[in-house]
């Protein structure tokens, strides 16, 4: 009887175990290797612009051609198209035409932030100081007291476009957010953790030293404008049309004395970007349906604005495809699959009462499926067919890619979302995929290596099917 019972159990259980009972040791020598291209990748790239250039980069080292509107194209053509700096397209025709459909993979290139107000620069307390605007969903106190870079641009009225990078390179200063010391806190310890600190307490320290003039005012401020426009020609009013980011200023590291995670800033989504780029680009041999690639910016806010996934710029860049084959973008869309490729929740003990344990997902298990995402009753939530989330488990399965399924969390405690909603408006079969991460949106978010190389292959799988 036990024997037929275990045998049962074989046949009807689901058989999902740690990715470390499943992966040989080879393929512990190919995670360490893709580990590797990641961590070099979230380094060169920790704002949207930066690590668009850094995918363009890659793309045109493999080969990818930046697509001009009207250009030929033949089946095993690679082309990609850059939206403002900040979002990157590409694609690698099918062996199909796109009345076939594409295959498309969706990540996000934007992550929580801290970006300067238009007025940035004052000076209190004979110190100066940068106000900033937070971007994304952040908790304010984990951002105080961690060194921070900043990266961006200063665009003056004549279109003159500046890049600032200050604290990504060796010895280069940094700057910091102060908080109270225990001493004094007592007060701010009562308060809840998102009282704590006032997102008008999120003000970058960058300078104390004042210009020689005793009589003056504002001598700290005169300074450090002093040195903004000797290294980057810039006045106080050409704040106004710039986007300087605030990120923080650790480097991407192993975590863990099995180095089995991978500390780092961004995580969220560029871990999904670089897979879904990388599977992109290895891709060994023309595949049938057309590969679409997309990295967005903007979804860490909603989505919105001409760079993110709403924007109409995916819908031209399509269409320009299509037209090139003569086949309506209605069509082709009708067709294509998405994998919306963006992260989940791992399931963390410390904080076990946020997550309903059999729908949680967990780190090691493999790239994370969602058949949807949202808040209580699944609102705001594109909730893919059962079809689709059939065709790729299959897909996933058919490739040995590790896989689990995963909710985001208890059903009444919170919610999220992705780009899924938008590609599943414009008639495109889409479900949500991508790495469990632990600590998201903070400064350091951590993942693990096993999840992200699992996650590289089930894109691959999907640029294939
Ligand atoms: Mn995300
Ligand atoms: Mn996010």
């Amino acid at each position: 009887m036990a024997e037929k019972n275990k045998e049962l159990k074989e046949k009807l259980f689901s058989k999902r175990k740690n990715g470390y009972d499943r992966v040989s040791d080879k393929d512990c020598g190919a995670i360490e290797a893709y580990c590797t291209g990641y961590k070099a990748y979230l380094d060169a790239g920790k704002t949207e612009r930066l690590c668009a250039a850094e995918s363009i980069r890659m793309a045109e080292q493999a080969g990818y051609r930046r697509y001009e509107r009207g250009m030929a194209l033949a089946s095993g053509d690679k082309v990609y198209v850059c939206n403002r700096g900040k979002a990157v397209m590409l694609a690698h025709l099918g062996t199909d035409t796109l009345d076939n459909g594409a295959n498309i993979v969706a990540a996000h290139i934007d992550s929580p932030r801290l970006d300067l107000k238009p007025n940035p620069l004052y000076e209190e307390g004979e110190a100066a100081y940068l106000k900033t605007h937070y971007y994304g969903g952040i908790r304010k106190h984990q951002w105080t007291t961690i060194l921070l870079e900043l990266h961006g641009v200063v665009v003056k009225s004549d279109g003159t476009v500046v890049n600032v990078n200050i604290g990504a390179e060796e010895g280069d200063p940094k700057f910091i957010i102060t908080d109270l010391l225990p001493h004094l806190g007592a007060e701010q310890n009562k308060k809840p953790l998102g009282e704590a600190i006032p997102a008008e307490n999120l003000n970058l320290l960058v300078g104390s030293r004042p210009v020689e003039d005793e009589e003056g005012g504002e001598r700290v401020k005169l300074a450090v404008m002093q040195l903004l426009y000797d290294k980057y020609g810039i006045t106080e009013d050409d704040f106004t049309s710039a986007e300087l980011e605030a990120v923080p200023a650790a480097k991407a590291s192993d975590v863990g004395l099995d180095r089995s995670f991978i500390g780092a800033y961004g995580h969220d989504d560029r871990v999904c970007g670089y897979a879904a780029l990388k599977a992109l680009l290895d891709l060994e041999e023309t595949p049938r349906k057309t590969a679409v690639c997309l990295l967005a910016d903007k979804e860490e806010i909603g989505s919105m604005g001409v760079t993110g996934m709403q924007s109409a710029a995916f819908d031209t860049f399509m269409e320009d495809l299509c037209d090139a084959q003569d086949v309506p973008l209605r069509a082709c869309f009708e067709k294509s699959f998405c994998l919306s490729a963006d992260v989940n929740a791992a399931y963390d003990p410390g904080f076990a009462e946020v997550y309903e344990k059999r729908n949680a997902a967990f780190v090691n298990y493999g790239i994370c499926l969602s058949k949807y995402t949202g808040a209580r009753g699944k609102s705001g939530s594109s909730d893919a067919t059962a079809e689709t989330v059939a065709h790729v488990r299959g897909t996933f399965d058919r490739a040995d890619v590790l896989w689990q399924i995963a909710e985001l969390g208890k059903t009444d405690v919170g919610g999220g979302g992705t780009v899924a909603m938008f590609m599943a408006n414009r008639n495109i079969d889409t479900i949500d995929a991508g790495v469990a991460v632990l600590s998201m949106h903070a400064p350091v978010e951590v993942v693990s290596k096993l999840d992200c190389y699992e996650t590289y292959k089930g894109m691959k799988a999907v640029y294939q099917a």
